[in-house]
């Protein structure tokens, strides 16, 4: 069967900083017959839920909104994430954009005023550069 990582606050998980989640039908809908392997970088790096937010700043740091650096536990996630992903055999994930972890096509900009940017996230950076295909899909 098919195999594909996804982002877990996409189906239903409560991992989002917040305490809840970003349930999409549009990835159950794609996700249908396929064998899930569900990664969750910032709670695998160690990080509690809910917690507070997170953005990736201009030197690649990543800091919360209290300006303590979460850095290491980002890249614990993202490297758990990928021993995950890999010792299941799946090089293929659906991930939650705008995340600092699981962003693909936006980010936020790092000054927590809700401001949008182009780019990507710790993990989908790492994964992309491990061979992972990154399915683009309106999360
Ligand atoms: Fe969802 Fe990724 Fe954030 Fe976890 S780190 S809550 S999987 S977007």
């Amino acid at each position: 069967m098919e195999k594909i990582g996804v982002s877990a606050c996409l189906l239903g998980i409560n991992c989002k900083y917040n305490g809840k989640d970003n349930l999409n039908l549009e990835v159950l809908r794609y996700i249908a017959g396929k064998e899930v392997v569900l990664i969750c970088p910032e709670v695998m790096g160690g990080l509690s839920t809910p917690r507070i937010p997170c953005e990736i700043q201009a030197n690649g740091k990543v800091l919360n909104q209290n300006n303590v650096d979460v850095t290491e536990a980002f890249n614990l996630g993202k490297h758990l994430s990928l021993t995950k992903l890999k010792e299941n055999d799946c090089n293929q994930v659906i991930l939650k954009d705008g995340s600092p972890s699981c962003g693909f096509l936006s980010i936020y900009d790092g000054s927590f005023t809700n401001k949008l940017i182009k780019g990507q996230g710790v993990t989908t950076k790492f994964l992309k550069d491990n061979h992972i295909q990154v399915i683009h899909l309106d999360t």
